[in-house]
């Protein structure tokens, strides 16, 4: 009873979840598209390179590794481009699940834990964010995710599908042991690109909006380690296995971070005086987003103990320093230094 189809497994959050669930026991199945994820991410796991959109092979896959839950990363995530593709967003994000569930009720799979978003409450949310407010997305991505999250709720009802959705804040970091990390075939996320500025010197940088009501006139955001991220499945799929409800948790540390702050930390950690231009806002951003957990904590069990600014920096910055290509290294056949799959560095 430990079989785990992990959809988007291939994926920055779904690679890190998939070493943690391992390491506990769990037998983890990969379905993903490749389209996002990397092959090398996913070394020694089962793989089935398929759609989202294929039901009938999402079905047989779960039937041929006899699973008994689902974790559900595959999705587009990225706020900036969802505001000039919405149609794809839609399709992939909702219809994608739709069909996914489709398979869980063709095989009788009952638990499914999926990965929603801060993105979902949108502006003008008192801060720290609770679960309860309103829920009015500013932009496709948040829509998408916020339109799932009332699918799966539909689906208990009808089906009796139980499922935790889990809000990310920002998801941020890499495997303390440097052998995973974030690579994204288009880059557009604040931690990875001033790495990368500080890597290349490029000029390229930029800090979009700085008349902002913050702090500090730039965005201020809740920068959550991939690796809290990964055990907050864990521990929302036991909360499932122990036949908890419906439901959705935030997953964030409660502190917000500005664009200013998060590059003077990395400046700090990097020892390298990375430069930025100002530039306008990017469409579809709200000012602040910081969560309140402490329903996670109550409920799940869960505390977000690697989440300190300096800390998902320093674990990115170690990523990025020996794999400035991503995972391409691995490809051409270079071994990067300290790639240890098997070292239980996060063990608690
Ligand atoms: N950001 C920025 N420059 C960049 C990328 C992002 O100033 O090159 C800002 C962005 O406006 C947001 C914050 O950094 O306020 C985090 O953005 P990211 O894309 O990392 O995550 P998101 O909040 O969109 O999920």
């Amino acid at each position: 009873m430990n079989n785990l189809l992990i959809c988007g497994g291939a994926g920055y959050i779904g690679s890190h979840c998939l070493r943690v669930l391992r390491d506990t026991g769990y037998n983890c199945i990969v379905y993903d598209n490749l389209s996002e994820g990397h092959r090398q991410a996913v070394r020694g796991f089962p793989l089935e390179v398929g759609e989202l959109s294929d039901t009938a092979l999402l079905a047989d896959t779960i039937r041929k590794y006899q699973v008994d839950s689902v974790l559900h990363f595959a999705a587009f995530a990225l706020v900036g481009v969802s505001m000039h593709k919405p149609i794809e967003y839609y399709q992939n994000n909702i219809a994608g699940t739709a069909s996914l569930l489709d398979a869980m009720c063709r095989t009788g799979v009952k638990r499914i834990v999926f990965s929603s978003t801060c993105a979902t409450y949108g502006e003008n949310v008192p801060v720290p964010i609770t679960e309860d407010v309103p829920q009015n997305p500013c932009n496709p991505y948040g829509e998408s995710k916020l339109a799932v999250e009332k699918l799966l709720q539909r689906c208990d009802d009808a089906y009796g599908i139980k499922s935790v959705a889990l809000r990310y804040f920002n998801a941020a970091g890499a495997m303390p042991d440097g052998s995973i990390g974030e690579d994204h075939k288009l880059e557009t996320h604040l931690i990875p690109l001033v790495l990368r500025e500080a890597l290349r010197n490029e000029g390229k940088l930029k800090v979009f909006g700085t008349d902002y009501q913050t702090k500090d006139g730039s965005c201020v955001r809740d920068y959550i380690h991939v690796l809290d991220l990964a055990v907050a499945h864990l521990q929302a799929l036991r909360y499932l296995e122990c036949g908890g409800v419906t439901d959705c948790f935030n997953l964030g540390t409660g502190v917000g971070s500005s664009v200013f702050e998060l590059i003077n930390t990395a400046r700090e950690i990097t020892g390298i005086d990375i430069k930025y231009r100002k530039d306008d806002r990017r469409e579809g951003d709200p000012a602040t987003l910081v969560a309140a957990f402490d329903k996670a904590r109550n409920i799940l069990g869960w505390n977000p103990e690697h989440s300190n600014l300096h800390t998902i920096i320093s674990d990115a910055w170690a990523w990025h320093k020996t794999h400035p290509n991503g995972f391409e290294e691995e490809l051409l056949g270079k071994q990067p230094p300290s790639s240890t799959d098997s070292d239980n560095t996060y063990a608690r």
